[in-house]
Order: C-alpha cells, then sequence, then structure tokens
C-alpha cells in the first residue's frame, strides 16, 4: 500500500521573515533612532534589508556558524540583523551593553565573535577594549558613515554602506533546523557568564507558541512595543513572534523611561507591550502624572522578576491596561509559563481571581514544570509545598555555549534555581531564587510577599527583601527600601504596613532606606550587593542582647 506523506520544511527564521514580507510587506515597523527621533519602515524594507546584509557578510567571507555579536537599541537595523545574521546561516549573539567592560570582553572573546554591530552610543566603550577583542575581524556602527566614530575606531564599517553594496535577492541558504541561529549569555550575577545557543527550531516552536491565544496574543492588528531589549533573550521572541503575525512593532530605542514611553504609547497606538516591572513602574508614575492616558494599551506582558500585585491592580483600575504575569529565563528563551485563567475561574470572586492572576502562570505547550526537593525527590503539585523549579520542553538549554556536558538533571529536566509552587492546573508561583531566600530559625520566609507588601505602600518606590545574619535564627528579613520622591516614610510607618498580612515571625526586623536600588544589567535588583551592605545590620545590636539576656 501506497502510504502518504506531507510536506517537510525547515522550521527557519528566514521563513518568518519572508512571511511578513510576503503578507505584510506594508504594515508598519517605527523605530526610535539613537540620536533622538523616529523613522517608519515596513516589514517589506526590513526583509530586503536583512538580504542585503546576509550577503553583504558572506561576501565577506563569513561563514555559517560565525558569531555576529551585535550591541544594540530595540531599532530598525537591530531588527534587520535579527532576521539577516540566521538567515545567512549565521549566528545573532545579541550582547548587553550594560556589562562591565571586562564582562563584555570575556562574552565576545567567549563566543569568538567575527563581526561585531555596535550603536553609535557603544564606540567608546568598543574602542578602549578593542585591541582585546581577538577574534573580532570587523566592527560595523550601526548607522550612516560617521567619520567621528571611524576615527575612534579604525577600519570602522558602517551598516547603512553594507545595505548599499548586499543584494536585495540575495537567496537564503538552506539551513537545517537545528542549527544554531542565535546567542545570548546570563546575566552572571554569580560567576561568569553563560552562553545558551538557541536554534531556528527552539526559536520558531517558542514563537509560535508564545504566541497563542492564552500567551502573548497578538495579531496582525496590533501594535506591539517590546520594551524588552533586544539584546535579551531575544526580547522574549517578540520579533519573531510579529513577523509571523504581521504586527505593526514600535521599538522604542534607548528611551525607556516612563515619560518617553507614556507618550509612544499614545503617539504610536500601542495596543500591547512587554517588559520587566522596574520599566512598568517608570511608566506607571508618569501615567499618574497625567503625562498621557494610555488609552490604546489593552494588555502588557510583564516578567523577568516578580510583578507586584499592587501595580498590576493600578494598571488595570486606573487604565484598563490588564498587566498579564510571565516567567522565563535566558536557558528558557525565555518563555515557560504565561497568566492566563482557565474557564472554571470564570464567575469567581474578585480577590480569589486576583490570587490566581498574581502568580506567574501555567506552561505554554510545549514545556513542562516539576518541583523537586534538595535530593531530587519529586514534589506534590498541590499549590503549597514549595520546591526546588525544573522545566524540559522544545527550546530549553541542553548545553551552554563551549560545554560538553548537559545542564541537565540526570534525568533530563533543567535545574531554574527558582523556588517555586506548582498547583494541579499547573498554576506556578515564584517564591524565591534559591541564592536569595531567608531562612529564619529553619522557616522559609518568602522574598517576593515581603517586597510586594513593601511596594504596595504608597509611598514606596520600590523594595528588595535580603536576609540579615542574626544570632538567634540565623537569618532575619531585612527590607531595603527605596522611597517616592519627597516621601516621608518612616521606618515604623512601613513595618506597622505588615501588620496582619504576614504572621508576625515574618515581619521584617529592619527597613533601610537606600537612595536607589542597586539594578543589573537586566533590570533586576542585585540582591548580593544589598546583602553586603546590609546584611550584617542586625548582628551587633542582636548578639549583645542575647548576652545581656544570658547574663541576667
Ligand atoms: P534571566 O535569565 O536573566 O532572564 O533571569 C531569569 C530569572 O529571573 C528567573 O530564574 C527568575 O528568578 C527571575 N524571574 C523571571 N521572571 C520572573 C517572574 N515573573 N517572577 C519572579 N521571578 C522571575
Amino acid at each position: 500500500m501506497l502510504l502518504g506523506r506531507m510536506m517537510t520544511q525547515p522550521l527557519s527564521i528566514a521563513s518568518l521573515i519572508d512571511h511578513a514580507a510576503r503578507y505584510h510587506g506594508g504594515t508598519e515597523i517605527v523605530s526610535a533612532l539613537t540620536q533622538g527621533g523616529f523613522e517608519r519602515v515596513t516589514w517589506g524594507s526590513v526583509a530586503q534589508n536583512a538580504r542585503r546584509i546576509a550577503s553583504a557578510l558572506v561576501r565577506r567571507g563569513l561563514e555559517p556558524g560565525d558569531r555576529i555579536g551585535t550591541i544594540a537599541w530595540n531599532n530598525r537595523r537591530h531588527l534587520e540583523l535579527y532576521f539577516g545574521v540566521p538567515g545567512a546561516g549565521m549566528v545573532c549573539h545579541t550582547i548587553n551593553p550594560r556589562l562591565s567592560p571586562d564582562q563584555l570582553v570575556f562574552i565576545v572573546n567567549h563566543a569568538s565573535d567575527r563581526m561585531l554591530f555596535i550603536e553609535q552610543t557603544f564606540v567608546p566603550l568598543i574602542a578602549a577594549v578593542r585591541d582585546r577583542l581577538a577574534s573580532v575581524r570587523g566592527i560595523v556602527l550601526m548607522g550612516p558613515r560617521d567619520d567621528q566614530a571611524a576615527a575612534a575606531l579604525p577600519g570602522l564599517l558602517f551598516h547603512d554602506e553594507l545595505l548599499a553594496e548586499g543584494d536585495p535577492g540575495f537567496p537564503w541558504p538552506a539551513v537545517d533546523e537545528n542549527a544554531p541561529s542565535s546567542l545570548c549569555y546570563t546575566s552572571g550575577t554569580t560567576g561568569n557568564p553563560k552562553g545558551v545557543l538557541y536554534s531556528h527550531r527552539s526559536t520558531m516552536l517558542h514563537a509560535l507558541a508564545a504566541n497563542q491565544p492564552d500567551g502573548f496574543a497578538v495579531g496582525a492588528g496590533d501594535s506591539l512595543m517590546p520594551v524588552v531589549p533586544m539584546f535579551h533573550v531575544n526580547a522574549w521572541g517578540a520579533p519573531y513572534m510579529a513577523a509571523a503575525a504581521g504586527a505593526r512593532l514600535v521599538l522604542p530605542g534607548p528611551r525607556l523611561d516612563g515619560e518617553s514611553l507614556a507618550r509612544l504609547i499614545d503617539a504610536e497606538r500601542v495596543t500591547i507591550a512587554a517588559g520587566v516591572p522596574t520599566i512598568w513602574m517608570g511608566l506607571l508614575a508618569a501615567l499618574d502624572a497625567g503625562v498621557a492616558t494610555a488609552a490604546t494599551m489593552k494588555r502588557t506582558i510583564v516578567g523577568g522578576s516578580a510583578l507586584p500585585p499592587s501595580m498590576r491592580a493600578a494598571f488595570r483600575d486606573r487604565y484598563g491596561v490588564e498587566l498579564i504575569h510571565a516567567w522565563g529565563m535566558t536557558e528558557t528563551s525565555p518563555l515557560g509559563t504565561v497568566n492566563a485563567p482557565l474557564a472554571k475561574h470564570r464567575g469567581l470572586p474578585a480577590a480569589e481571581l486576583d490570587r490566581i492572576r498574581n502568580g506567574q502562570g501555567r506552561p505554554l505547550f510545549g514545556v513542562e514544570l516539576r518541583i523537586v526537593d534538595a535530593e531530587g525527590t519529586v514534589l506534590p503539585a498541590d499549590g503549597e509545598t514549595q520546591g526546588e523549579l525544573q522545566i524540559r520542553g522544545h527550546w530549553i538549554v541542553d548545553s551552554y555555549f563551549g560545554e560538553e556536558k548537559p545542564a541537565l538533571t540526570w534525568d533530563g529536566w533543567f535545574d531554574t534555581g527558582d523556588i517555586a509552587t506548582l498547583d494541579p492546573d499547573g498554576f506556578m508561583v515564584i517564591r524565591d531564587r534559591s541564592k536569595d531566600i531567608i531562612k529564619s530559625g529553619g522557616e522559609w520566609i518568602s522574598t517576593v510577599d515581603l517586597e510586594n507588601i513593601a511596594i504596595s505602600h504608597p509611598k514606596v518606590a520600590n523594595a528588595a527583601a535580603i536576609a540579615a545574619r542574626h544570632p538567634k535564627w540565623d537569618e532575619r528579613p531585612v527590607i531595603c527600601v527605596q522611597k517616592r520622591l519627597q516621601s516621608d516614610l518612616t521606618e515604623a510607618e512601613l513595618l506597622a504596613h505588615y501588620d496582619g498580612k504576614v504572621p508576625r515571625w515574618q515581619v521584617p526586623d529592619r527597613a533601610v532606606f537606600v537612595e536607589s536600588l542597586p539594578l543589573g544589567p537586566t533590570g533586576k535588583v542585585v540582591k548580593a550587593q544589598l546583602r553586603a551592605e546590609y546584611g550584617e545590620v542586625l548582628w551587633d545590636e542582636e548578639a549583645a542582647a542575647l548576652k545581656a539576656e544570658a547574663e541576667a
């Protein structure tokens, strides 16, 4: 009997931009210029330019698999590289510009980047370390010819000149769907950063799965504004989702303060955005100050660190914007969970529904979650037991860049380093990062809970809970607080705000006020720095008190 067959086509990133060009070629991409102002292009021109860049790279002798670094903001030229570099069979290695120069040098050398595309902003940074970047054969400024930049970096090439010399009809080479397409390093808050090498297949499956109705749900009618940087985990895959959906993109460039974003949302009628909570705190303040109304914005995907419930409520109640909580990591492409309620949640009392929606949500099709104890024994998904969160699926790291050894448990799961609960429907709540937990007298206290309560205080701009060393309880919570401007908040007032919200023994022993919280390169609070500064604030006084008690 003759059996039938279906077509097999590789899941390639080039096919995404081809689709966007063919069926949404006239759809606009609005892109902030680094020097100020905006430009308007289309998916059609981005697709042409992606081919031009690909052909220019091939002509210059770059080969499949070569790593091409980018140090750039969210803009049109970066978008061209997102498609052109993997389209040519090379690897688009996005580099976080907020890293220290030493970390940047480490990453470029570790990845053996052959070419670097850099924004004008970073010319001085790269000029200072140029002679330490041995693998880099050429540097391209992402813009037109610029003599001043050329003087700082001899041999500098120019993106726009590569476009001019490139071939808009360049035929995409055939790529294996398992070939690498992009590379991103983890933030490296502990030890050296590690590279996660995404494949065409993992990127495509992630983009398609994450854009389901219970995920991003971006359609051709949307104007999507990824505020999450394109230098971090492919901007959560948003550019790839937008190409598949034919959505309009609004790329905000370097100006990510609340006021600039608020104005951009109104001017460009943004319908959906994506970014980390610290960004939305700034936006909320700008909206509250009357800078804009965000009337067109319906949804925003928020992740990267815990979304404070008070912020979700503020956006919903004051501006009609639903903040959708999501969780992920560099190692997970990044989306693991997105918060969308189930049919059975319809009609639940508001407080109960809020409890569900404040969590990090449930797994997308394509990934599975479990929690385990310190010995690796799988724990019950009962919504209460907490354990170390592990994940597996189509777009989860197997081994890090340049490492032979898989980064997985013996039975094939990736250990996230997060502490979480899971309920029977898969709804996950992050309780802590395992390296940040507070263990007081043998009991865990969730830093996320303590921070959410502090942030819900109207006089608080941001807060981070840390473990401080304690002579009796080993560790006790201390809350580090950044006040709102001109606020007269006192420590007693803040600590009183915990009354009735957590058991008494979980209330922080101290609140310390800081000018601003230290933020890492991806906008997360660097708790190690706070621990170094405030981890001993309880010790002397408590030790003296214990001594006095013993002597009495
Ligand atoms: P990165 O790889 O730099 O994106 O960091 C990933 C880590 O960020 C995760 O392991 C979590 O600790 C944290 N994270 C991401 N999303 C959330 C979220 N929605 N709530 C709490 N923590 C989060």
